[in-house]
C-alpha cells in the first residue's frame, strides 16, 4: 500500500508544498522539474522491486520452486516442502539421500566391475555396452572408459525417431576422436512414436507430470534396447551416463527386479501396440535364461562435476563449445511434454532436476533461477524449440490446438486449478521484462 501511485502523489504533492514554503516561488519550477524527474526514477524503482518482490514471494527461497505447483507449499519462511523435510516425496519427484555406507558400497562394487572388465580384456571383443546418447554425460563416460581405464565399449544408441541434430553432431565429431564401434538402431521408431502418442493423448492425471510419464516410459524402451543388443553379444555390463542428480529411480544400478517386472508397460500389451513393437522389449526367454547384464551407473559412485565435464567434452572437441547444454542435447519429446505441463500445470519437470542441483550447491541458485526464468515464458507459449516441438506434435500426429483444449478441459476439473493459472501469469511474457530485470 505504501508504494501505491496514489500514495506516491500525495507524498510529491508534501515534498512541492514543503519545498515552496521554505524556498519561495522563484525556485519552485527549477524543484518541479528534479522532482519530477526523481518521482519517475522513483516511480519504476518502486514497480520494478515489486515484481522482483512478486515473483521471488512465489519460489522457494532455498530452491526454485513455486509455490503451489503440484502440491509443493510454501511456509511461513517461505521455505518449500523439499526443501524442509528431506523424506519428502510426491509422484514427481522425491529427494533420494544416499547414505555413506551405500555409496561406499557401490564404489566398491565398481572398482570390482573395472577390475573384472580389465581382467578380461583380452578375452572379449567389448568390456561392456555403453548407452550412448551423444550428450555430453555419456560422451565423457565414453571417453573415461577408453582413455582413463583402457577398456573397450561398444557404444549404442537408440534413436527414438527424435534425436537432435546436435546429438547426432556430438555423436559423429566423438567417434572420430575416440575408435569405439557404434550401433545405432533406427527401426524402434515407429513403437516409440506410438508410445508417445498414447501418453499425450491419454494423461489424466492432477498429480503427475507428463514429462514423468513419458521419461520412465520412453526410458524404459531405450534401456530395453540397448540392454537386448547386449545380450545379442553376451556382454555382461551396460552402463548409462546417468549424472549424480539423475537418482529418482536408480541409484549406482537398475535392479534386475526392476529390469523383468517393470519396464515392459502393461499398455504394450493392448491395441494400438503390435508384435513389432512388443519386440523391442526382453522376451520371457531373454528373461528366463537368466543372462540378463549389470546395469551399472558409474557416475553416481565416481568423482562428477558438471563444469569438469563441460570442460572435458569441449576441450577434446568431443562437442562444440555450447552444445553441451543439456537443454539443447535432450530429445525434443520432453521439449512437447514440457511444453504440455507447463500449460497444464503451471510448471515443469525440469523445475524439480535443477532444484535438485540448487540443494546440492547452493551457490548455483542463481544460475539455475535465470535458466528457469529465461526459458519459461518461452516453454509456456512454445516458443522454445517452437520448431522441433511443430514437428514432433505433426509426427505423431497430435495438433497443438487438440493439446490446448485436452489442458483446458482437464483444468476446469482440476480443484488447484486457481494456482496454476497464477504460476503461469508469474512466468507470462508481459512479465519477461521485469523477470529479466530481476536475474539480470
Ligand atoms: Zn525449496
Amino acid at each position: 500500500m505504501s508504494n501505491s501511485p496514489l500514495f506516491l502523489l500525495r507524498k510529491l504533492f508534501f515534498h512541492f508544498y514543503l519545498k515552496e514554503k521554505v524556498e519561495g516561488r522563484q525556485s519552485s519550477i527549477f524543484f518541479f522539474i528534479t522532482n519530477h524527474q526523481n518521482f519517475v526514477v522513483t516511480f519504476v524503482k518502486i514497480v520494478k522491486k515489486k515484481a522482483i518482490i512478486m515473483i521471488e514471494k512465489q519460489i522457494c527461497r532455498k530452491c526454485i520452486l513455486p509455490d503451489g505447483f503440484l502440491g509443493v507449499q510454501l511456509n511461513l519462511d517461505g521455505v518449500c516442502d523439499f526443501c524442509a523435510d528431506p523424506n519428502h516425496k510426491n509422484n514427481n519427484w522425491s529427494r533420494t539421500i544416499i547414505d555413506e555406507k551405500r555409496r561406499e558400497n557401490s564404489l566398491s562394487d565398481w572398482n570390482m566391475v573395472v577390475a573384472d572388465m580389465k581382467k578380461n580384456h583380452e578375452k572379449v571383443k567389448y568390456d561392456c555396452v555403453l548407452g550412448y546418447s551423444g550428450g555430453k554425460d555419456s560422451t565423457a563416460l565414453l571417453d573415461h572408459l577408453v582413455n582413463n581405464l583402457g577398456l573397450t565399449p561398444l557404444a549404442v544408441t537408440s534413436d527414438t525417431g527424435f534425436m537432435t541434430d546436435i546429438a547426432k553432431e556430438n555423436i559423429k565429431d566423438t567417434l572420430q576422436q575416440i575408435q569405439v564401434d557404434h550401433v545405432l538402431i533406427e527401426n524402434a521408431a515407429s513403437t516409440f512414436i506410438k508410445l508417445y502418442k498414447y501418453h499425450f493423448l491419454n494423461h489424466f492425471s492432477n498429480e503427475t507430470l507428463l514429462a514423468r510419464y513419458i521419461c520412465d516410459y520412453c526410458s524404459d524402451l531405450i534401456h530395453s534396447i540397448v540392454v537386448k543388443e547386449a545380450m545379442k553379444y553376451k556382454i555382461p555390463y551396460v552402463l548409462f551416463g546417468y549424472s549424480p542428480d539423475q537418482i529418482f529411480r536408480y541409484f549406482y544400478k537398475m535392479p534386475q527386479e526392476e529390469v523383468i517386472h517393470h519396464w515392459k508397460p502393461e499398455i504394450i500389451t493392448r491395441e494400438p501396440f503390435k508384435e513389432s513393437d512388443r519386440r523391442w522389449y526382453l522376451t520371457e526367454e531373454e528373461i528366463s535364461s537368466g543372462k540378463i547384464p549389470r546395469i551399472l551407473l558409474p557416475y553416481h559412485v565416481i568423482p562428477y562435476r558438471e563444469e569438469d565435464i563441460i570442460n572435458l567434452v569441449e576441450s577434446k572437441n568431443y562437442i562444440k563449445k555450447g552444445h553441451a547444454d543439456p537443454l539443447l542435447t535432450n530429445c525434443n519429446v520432453v521439449h512437447a511434454a514440457t511444453f504440455y505441463d507447463f500449460n497444464r500445470y503451471g510448471g515443469i519437470l525440469y523445475a524439480y532436476q535443477y532444484a535438485e542441483l540448487v540443494r546440492q550447491e547452493t551457490e548455483s541458485r542463481k544460475k539455475w533461477l535465470r535458466t528457469l526464468k529465461i526459458a519459461a515464458p518461452l516453454i509456456l507459449e512454445n516458443k522454445f524449440k517452437e520448431k522441433e516441438v511443430t514437428q514432433f506434435l505433426e509426427k505423431i500426429g497430435v495438433s497443438q490446438e487438440v493439446l490446448l483444449e485436452q489442458i483446458h478441459t482437464q483444468l476446469e476439473q482440476d480443484a488447484n486449478r486457481e494456482q496454476i493459472e497464477l504460476n503461469k501469469d508469474m512466468f507470462r511474457k508481459k512479465r519477461r521484462k521485469s523477470i529479466q530485470h530481476v536475474i539480470s
